[in-house]
């Protein structure tokens, strides 16, 4: 008899307004162990790479006109994955159930007894006008908020909104969706007795480095969208609250606001350099070149990795090779010491901080980062000669160590331990950003980083300038017949973050320090 498959969980998340710090740590959690992830539109698909590579992630849309997935396939697609025994996250923008369709998937999973738990988020009705210098409430201006849509539903024959009521109301009233119909829903206000001196503020792709603001008043707010062509994503606030904005507006005056910049990095790395950009305003577009996938034959190389304690040294040249060697190691033994008596050396800090993360010792790490000064060190440390080396590095990396190494009289093994390709996917629609906004700046931090990007072969957007992170970068940019308009003096990433600053202030941020 064929075993029946457990039905698994929906998981209904908010995934925040934009902002990735905005994320709950429960749905980072719920990303983390996700089987399948059903995403939106608006929430923010960075938060895709802190999924496992495992996780089958599908994009339902929901871009307004632009349906991807109709809502009945959406409803129809988490039943039959949690009934396949996956553990499903449907991740919607801000708070699942504000807005957005959220209690009708949960009440469609309710009906097919699927079990479901809901994850709220931090929603933009809230954070919008905060991002904004707008606090929702204040002690001075009003004793309560409103929130109410701006998107009629078009199959209710009477208007949904009753606005004579939010008339009488006051306070601040915060509206979700219909940027687009501003002008008849200004109307109808002052038809029913609003102020036509109102204020009213609109805040777009609000919490992220795309935000922007829009203020007016109740009597020309229609004419200010329509001139500044504001679209959605937007969330409106009506009342008094919204003057405190000339007080209280400290998002949108951080070195980097309104600029947009691209990083450059493979998917397993951390993105300090985003995060340092973020932090400063800037609107980071991740671009992910590169993929680290299993050498050719993986084979050869868990041989090499099952001698390891045969070797006299160990040498890593990355934090990929490190990773790639002791998955393996760990799959063949469960006890490090079946490494024996071999020596680790590492070149760069990088590498030997994933070393020591697997609590080993480094017993030898150039001061310089590149293969030179591996074999200066080794003299120094009275030569190879007639010594096993093994050199645990990616397919196709450069000659010169193991050739040097065996000149001064080693015994040197070549471990491919993994391969870079490159990043054909667009999961996170950054290349789809990229392509469609352009850029003000791109960050190149080493050469590869160079390279990599100009595999990809994509059209290089006008007005994208280059920063690098130091001479060796900027030359192969410059060979590649880039223009390196910014170049840091320090060669590391708060280097680079100070050099992209005074590039477009042109001064130093004094605040951040
Ligand atoms: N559940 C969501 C709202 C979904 S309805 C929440 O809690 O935020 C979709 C509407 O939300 C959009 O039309 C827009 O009005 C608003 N919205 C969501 N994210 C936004 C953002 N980052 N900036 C501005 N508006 C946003």
């Amino acid at each position: 008899m064929a075993a029946k498959t457990k039905t698994g969980k929906c998981f209904l998340v908010g995934a925040g307004p934009g902002d990735l710090g905005l994320v709950t740590l429960r749905a980072k959690e719920c990303i983390e162990q996700a089987g399948v992830i059903v995403y939106d539109y608006l929430s923010n698909p960075e938060m895709l790479k802190w999924a496992p590579e495992t996780a089958e992630i599908i994009y339902a849309g929901k871009r307004a006109g632009a349906h991807t997935l109709t809502q009945d396939e959406i409803n129809a697609l988490l039943i039959e994955k949690a009934r396949a025994g996956k553990q499903v996250v449907r991740l919607k923008g801000g708070d699942p159930f504000v807005f957005g369709r959220g209690a009708e998937e949960a009440q469609m999973l309710a009906a097919a007894h699927v079990p479901f738990v809901v994850v709220p988020g931090i929603t933009s009705a809230i954070a919008g006008p905060a991002y904004a210098g707008i606090p929702v409430t204040h002690r001075g201006k009003n004793s309560h908020v409103t929130f109410f849509t701006g998107h009629e539903n078009p199959e209710k024959s009477e208007t949904s909104i009753d606005f004579r009521a939010l008339a009488q109301l006051g306070g601040t009233q915060v509206m979700l969706m219909g940027v687009e119909r501003i002008e008849s829903i200004a109307r109808e206000m002052l038809a029913n007795g609003m102020r036509s001196d109102m204020p009213v503020a609109l805040i777009r792709w609000a919490t992220t480095g795309r935000q922007e603001t829009l203020v007016g008043n109740l009597g020309n707010i229609a004419e200010r969208v329509a001139e500044k062509e504001f679209a959605a994503p937007a969330v409106a606030v009506f009342g008094d609250v919204v003057t405190m904005r000339d007080e209280l507006n400290w998002f949108e005056h951080q070195s980097l606001s309104g600029k947009r910049i691209v990083v450059t990095r493979s998917r397993a790395q951390a993105g300090v350099l985003s995060e340092q950009l973020r932090a400063l305003g800037a609107d980071v577009i991740e671009l992910p070149t590169i993929r680290i996938e299993p050498p050719s034959d993986l084979r050869a190389f868990a041989e090499l990795v099952q001698d390891a304690h045969a070797y006299d040294w160990i040498v890593f040249t990355s934090p990929n090779g490190v990773t790639a060697f002791f998955d393996l190691f760990y799959k063949l033994y469960d006890d490090t010491r079946e490494l024996g008596g071999a020596r680790i050396a590492a070149i760069g800090p990088a590498t030997a901080q994933r070393i020591k993360d697997f609590h080993l010792k480094v017993d030898l790490q150039p001061e310089e980062f590149v293969a030179e000064s591996i074999v200066r060190e080794f003299r120094k440390q009275g030569g190879v000669e007639n010594l096993r080396i093994l050199l645990a590095r990616a397919e196709k990396a450069r000659d010169l160590l193991p050739k040097e190494l065996s000149a001064l009289g080693a015994i040197v093994d070549e471990g491919f331990a993994y391969r870079t390709v490159p990043e054909t996917r667009d999961d996170s629609g950054a290349r789809r950003r990229l392509l469609e906004e352009g850029a003000d700046l791109i960050t190149f931090t080493s050469s590869s980083t160079v390279e990599n990007f100009l595999a990809l072969g994509l059209s290089w957007p006008e007005k994208m300038q280059v920063a690098s992170i130091g001479p060796v970068t900027s030359k192969t940019a410059r060979d590649r017949g880039l223009t390196v308009a910014v170049e840091a003096r320090r060669h590391d990433i708060p280097g680079l973050v100070d050099a992209v600053c005074k590039f477009f202030l042109g001064k130093i941020d004094d605040e951040r320090r």
